[in-house]
């Protein structure tokens, strides 16, 4: 009985990003199954997965094939470490497939076990990097305010999130935050374009500022995932660009939301014509099947660091796992077979899109966007005013995230911003389903918002 599960789950169970004190007055929502972009409660509730998880069941839950693929590694060698030059097939396939899946100039991946541990590998990567070309003291790291790389250390310390900086004393010294590219909330006394290129140059002036001989790199995420999904100004990637042609400084594009189809191409900078130096990857490789994350290195940091005749002095037990592995082949074997990458492009991609922009007309929204398969509706209470916000920013976000639920869709709130990042594999049905789900929502919301 769904009670007897909650209270055992509020007794012993510490949830990531929850509120335990209100947890254990509500009880938590359990999920028991789910097949496709369907999840099953305890309840028998079915519920469309609007956000694919944590924006990473890019294949659908329930694939057989995945689960068949990982039976059979861990039968066969269910695990093994790549420490000391050691390897097994399944890592070896995947590696290859990653280096023909990513941009020509990309062609070594590094693993680990989640997209925060990317982060915290490509924090060391940088630094040493640049003390192997004799330059030790480029060490700073930029990133942008309010994105997100993770959770430890240097994941939290990269991203922008304040709240989180403010548990545990971060960011760690040496990383510096410009302004993000949100016209939406920041930047609507300009033109989309005009702010595009005023928050590019954010970073040229950081770089004046600091010293381009003592900045690393930059880290961004080609669109902002949880921060709101922040789809930056056309003009934005291609002043970043130029900057960045002009300092010498590494690019790393976080594709760990932006990668493996979410914008319609295999990754999120290649969407926006960025050439990255590093790219943390996470989530869509495995759909969430099995944790994996990695690193995928361009030539030029791969023949700088990794072959500069000294070894680098990081790694995990779990990294190049093989049952994980096995389930990534498979995952992106899917991912290829069902043409899913090219679906978002160029089919559901642009249906869902169409009507999900239609959503910005009801008085509750004060600008609906999507890239890709994935896209915000900001909430707001004036219409007509519609840059200012809601007197207690949040609340209506998580009234409509709660009627969400309970209308049969998983709809995040970041702020009072509603989130949307499907399975891949959504269908035009149920892509009318999760639109008509969300002006119901929409109404709901409003009316509990003018009690
Ligand atoms: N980078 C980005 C862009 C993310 O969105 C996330 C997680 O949401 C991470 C890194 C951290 O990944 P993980 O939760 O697998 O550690």
């Amino acid at each position: 009985p769904t009670k007897a599960l909650q209270d055992l789950d509020a007794a012993h169970h510490w949830h990531p990003f929850s509120d335990m004190k209100s947890l254990n007055k509500e009880g938590s929502r359990v999920i028991i199954r789910a097949d496709g972009v369907w999840l099953t409660d305890s309840e028998g509730n079915r519920i469309l997965d609007g956000m694919a998880g944590l924006w990473c069941v890019q294949v659908g839950h329930g694939r057989k094939e995945i689960a068949d693929a990982v039976y059979r590694q861990m039968n066969e060698l269910a695990y093994y470490n790549t420490f000391f030059k050691t390897t097994h097939p399944p890592v070896i396939a995947l590696s290859e497939k990653l280096a023909k899946l990513a941009p020509d100039h990309i062609n070594t991946v590094f693993y680990c076990s989640s997209g925060s541990e990317a982060n915290d590998t490509v924090f060391r990567m940088v630094r040493t990097y640049w003390d192997k070309m004799g330059k030790p003291d480029k060490k700073v790291i930029i990133g942008r305010w309010n994105g997100y790389h993770g959770s430890t250390l240097a994941g939290t310390s990269l991203g922008g999130m304040k709240g989180m900086h403010a548990q545990g004393d971060l960011p760690v010294p040496g990383v510096h935050h410009i302004d993000q590219p949100y016209w939406f909330g920041e930047g609507h006394e300009m033109s989309p374009d005009e702010f595009g290129v005023h928050a590019a140059r954010k970073l040229e002036q950081a770089i004046d500022e600091i010293g381009e001989d003592k900045i690393a790199a930059f880290i961004a995420e080609p669109i902002q995932g949880a921060g709101g999904v922040i789809i930056p100004p056309e003009t934005y990637w291609p002043e970043i660009r130029r900057i960045l042609k002009e300092r010498d400084i590494l690019f790393v594009s976080d594709e760990v939301i932006c990668g493996f189809g979410r914008l319609g191409e295999w990754f999120g900078s290649t969407h926006y014509g960025m050439e990255a130096d590093l790219m943390p990857i996470a989530k869509g490789l495995t759909s969430g099947y099995l944790p994996m994350g990695g690193v995928m290195v361009s030539d030029r940091v791969a023949e700088g660091l990794m072959l500069a005749g000294e070894e680098f002095y990081h790694g995990y037990t779990y990294s190049g796992h093989p049952a994980c592995a096995a389930a990534a082949l498979a995952n992106l074997e899917i991912i290829e077979r069902e043409g899913l990458v090219e679906r978002v492009k160029s089919d559901i991609g642009p249906y869902l899109k169409e009507r999900w922009l239609k959503l910005g007309d009801h008085p509750l929204v004060g600008e609906a966007r999507m890239t890709g398969l994935v896209g915000a509706l900001e909430l707001v209470p004036d219409k007509k005013n519609p840059h200012k916000p809601f007197r207690e920013v949040g609340a209506a976000g998580v009234i409509c995230r709660d009627t969400s639920f309970g209308n049969g869709m998983v709809m995040r709130a970041v702020r009072d911003s509603m989130i949307i990042s499907p399975p891949l594999v959504l269908t035009h049905e149920e892509a009318d389903f999760l639109v008509a789900t969300v002006e119901k929502t929409l109404d709901d919301t409003y009316r509990t918002l003018m009690r």
